[in-house]
């Protein structure tokens, strides 16, 4: 179902439609068997592959955001749509667990009890701007909560809007070829907040999954955690990804690292939430033939359009009021100039001290910034890792010999983020079943988390238990003969079906 919302006085009524219409097709969608979700999640991305060129060229006048960079996140999101089919298929991501009756145990009888995941419910989402396709209609928000039997509403984001309406229409051809309910996926083409809060708020929401920035994030999780019956909102938010650059290693290969740093704080503009926004470093030897290096890099970067206005005066705002900060200093801008409409590739420092004091620099400029901590001594390097807020992201550049010197900088840092990185850049998100992308309080609302990857299905499911049930009541995944041949945990052991 395609809704474009006409005016206010409309919002409440249409939304309540586009709810009651996703509850009904709960109720068939969440029976549908593993293999049949995976065929609808298959079709979404050969679907999207199909749309070809015109999907790509409707998505860079719409985001300013390169041919190739879109082409590699429309390869990302028909790979994410693809393992989630196979982990659906598959069967075995319930969890199943089996705790048979013992009638005969003393002083009491045992029940049989038996638990697997179930799904939540129909679930809102709302993507980014900077992501048209990985975190946006089709994204790991819309295929996880699709592959845990939720349907899924997307409020379409105003920065790419004909993107995000030619990708539902890719979802909404994949239902129909797989006999999968309409409402099961709903596509809001409206740009205010109203529509969006009222989706949140509404009696038949049960869960949001969010990407975008912290006042967006927030706000929506405060409205939906003081609804009359509260709602868990996933919502990923913004980060500052901290990169602790050790001294021994800034001596031995200042120029090469700075090119490293330079080019993931530049790159598509910095328009991305892993972008390294605080580099910290020690004041020693070397150090400054590494400022050096960065001012050449950050001097030569090319400016280039940022998304959208919006993007762009928030970037120009947020990079003032950081260079207006005291004891701030300006170390090099791009010498090329920009538009009002561009990212100015900048670069500040400033000492750890007026860091640690100043609670704004702690916050992200979201484009082509970063700001370089100078720590006296280690001592004050570890305290400025204290005094960060949760992140995506955090990263240590080292020698062999000085990460093994370093624990304590690791463990610091490991308590704030929800990946760590030796010897790399933060940016270029590998997405296997081992990637989190999540992090403590404000990177995410919910920590124990991960955005990407498969294990993502959990934020959109609950544990159920099913206690002295008949096996035909029970969900397949439940019963004795295990007719799905899943791997289960049996009376405290794994149940390996191959030997069945
Ligand atoms: P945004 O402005 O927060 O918008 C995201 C969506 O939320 C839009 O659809 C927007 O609605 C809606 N929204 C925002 N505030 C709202 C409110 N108060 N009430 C109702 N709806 C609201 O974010 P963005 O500019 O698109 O994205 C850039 C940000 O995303 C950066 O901070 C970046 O770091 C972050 N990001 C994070 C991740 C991650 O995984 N953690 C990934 C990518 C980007 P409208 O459509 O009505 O504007």
């Amino acid at each position: 179902m395609k809704t474009v919302i006409s005016n206010n006085e409309q919002t409440k009524e249409l939304v309540n439609l586009v709810l009651q219409g996703a509850s009904e097709a709960f109720n068939t969608y969440r029976n549908i068997p593993g293999d049949r979700k995976a065929d609808f999640l298959n079709s979404i991305a050969a679907e999207i592959e199909l749309l070809g060129t015109s999907l790509i060229t409707q998505a860079m006048a719409e985001t300013h955001l390169g041919p190739e960079r879109l082409m590699g996140e429309r390869t990302r999101t028909c790979a994410q749509l693809r393992a989630f089919a196979d982990m659906v298929k598959e069967g075995s991501w319930v969890e199943a667990c089996i705790d048979g009756a013992l009638p005969d145990r003393k002083p009491l009888p045992k029940p049989d009890m038996r638990k697997m995941f179930i799904p939540l419910g129909p679930v809102i989402v709302f993507g980014a701007a900077n992501f048209p396709f990985a975190y946006s209609t089709a994204g790991g928000d819309t295929a996880s909560a699709l592959a845990a039997g939720c349907p899924v509403i997307v409020k379409a984001h105003p920065g790419h809007l004909k993107t995000s309406s030619l990708v539902a229409g890719c979802i909404q051809r994949a239902a129909l070829k797989n006999n999968i309910p309409s409402q099961v996926f709903q596509h809001i083409e409206k740009t205010d907040f109203d529509t969006g809060q009222a989706l949140v708020l509404h009696p038949l929401t049960e869960a949001v999954g969010f990407t975008g920035s912290f006042a967006g994030g927030y706000a929506l999780y405060k409205m939906a955690v003081n609804r009359d019956r509260p709602i868990p909102v996933f919502a990923e938010m913004s980060s500052v990804n901290p990169v602790c650059i050790l001294p021994e290693i800034i001596r031995k290969q200042a120029k090469g690292i700075a090119e490293k740093l330079a080019n993931a704080v530049t790159g598509s503009m910095g328009q991305f939430c892993t972008k390294p926004g605080l580099q910290l470093l020690i004041e020693e030897e070397g150090f400054e033939d590494y400022l050096e290096a960065l001012r050449h890099k950050f001097s030569t970067a090319q400016p280039a359009a940022l998304l959208h206005e919006g993007i762009a005066s928030t970037f120009y705002k947020r990079r003032n009021e950081s260079i207006g900060t005291e004891g701030v200093k300006l170390e090099m801008s791009s010498s090329l100039k920009a538009s009002v409409q561009e990212g100015y590739p900048s670069l500040i420092s400033v000492s750890a001290s007026d860091f640690i004091r100043q609670k704004t620099l702690h916050e992200e400029v979201f484009g082509p910034f970063t700001l370089i901590i100078k720590c006296r001594d280690k001592k004050e390097l570890l305290e400025v890792i204290r005094s960060l807020h949760g992140q995506l992201t955090a990263t240590i550049i080292g020698t062999t010999q000085e990460l093994q010197n370093n624990r304590d900088i690791i463990d610091a840092l490991t308590d704030k983020a929800g990946r760590i990185i030796i010897n790399g850049v933060p940016t270029g998100l590998e997405v296997c079943p081992s990637t989190v992308h999540g992090g403590p309080f404000p990177a995410t609302t919910d920590s124990r988390f991960t955005a990407v990857g498969i294990s993502s299905v959990k934020r959109f499911v609950r544990p159920q238990c099913y206690q002295n049930f008949p096996s035909e009541l029970l969900p397949n995944e439940l019963k004795d003969e295990n007719p799905l041949g899943i791997r289960r945990m049996v009376n405290g052991s794994w149940e390996d079906p191959g030997k069945k």
